[in-house]
């Protein structure tokens, strides 16, 4: 049996009674970065061995940990935070799973773009997650084809670029309102909403540090 198991995106407190139930009973959990799944688990006193695990997690490891499963092993799997394999490692795992026929089930919790999507109060009927845009190559591009799409738009951005992701929707999408949810669950949690123009014009008294998740209504939304 291989879980899938979300975590908090920034408050402890949101862990589900499930995931903890989960987290204590599988026999080994595969997780990003040992460190910060260590410190999430101490901080609920639970003890499971971890074995680290990332984007280019080599065949090698994913065979090791699916041989162990159909050896009867149970197998939890982590990211950072959030819902893993959400715009996070473990697709691969998680296909090779179905592949050996492997019961996958998920243990559902936190996931950023869900959350600001529920707060921001755009269209949600029907949406596009883009996740992190390209940082150079092809980011342009991608721009210029998101500008003419219809649904509402959902992507992530890092606190390097998100003064130059608003920049930028003010160039290729000025007229659509965008709301951005920054530092979600946590102690300076914020949402600011506005036209591209009206949030770069209130950026300095904004903080850019943080996690962000930008959503961008519909073309001549109001
Ligand atoms: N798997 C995660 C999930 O379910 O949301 C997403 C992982 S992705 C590597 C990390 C990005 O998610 C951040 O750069 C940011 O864009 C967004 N994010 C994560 N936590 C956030 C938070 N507390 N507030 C706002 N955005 C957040």
């Amino acid at each position: 049996m291989l879980y899938i198991v979300a975590t908090p995106i920034g408050n402890l407190k949101d862990i589900t009674l499930r995931a903890l139930e989960i987290l204590q009973k599988v026999d080994f959990i595969v997780c990003e970065d040992t460190r910060t799944t260590g410190n999430l688990l101490r901080h609920f006193d639970l003890h499971t061995k971890l074995i680290s695990f990332n984007a280019r997690m080599e065949e090698k490891k994913i065979n090791s940990v699916i041989s162990r499963i159909k050896l009867g092993d149970t197998c939890a799997l982590l990211s950072d935070a959030g819902t893993p394999a959400i715009s996070d490692p473990g697709v691969r795992l998680v296909n090779m799973a179905h592949k050996n026929e492997i019961e996958v089930v998920g243990i559902p919790g936190a996931n950023a773009a869900i959350l600001a999507l529920s707060i921001a109060g755009l269209p949600t009927d029907s949406f596009v997650f883009e996740g992190f845009l390209p940082q150079k190559k092809g980011r342009q591009k991608k721009l210029k084809t998101l500008a003419e799409e219809e649904r509402t738009i959902v992507l992530y951005e890092s606190m390097y670029r998100i003064e130059k992701l608003i920049n930028e929707l003010n160039e290729y999408m000025p007229k659509r309102i965008i709301a951005i949810g920054r530092e979600l669950t946590k102690k300076f949690e914020e949402l600011w909403r506005g036209y591209p123009n009206e949030l770069l014009e209130s950026l300095p008294e904004h903080k850019l540090k943080g996690e962000f998740v930008v959503i961008i209504a519909p073309i001549n939304w109001k």
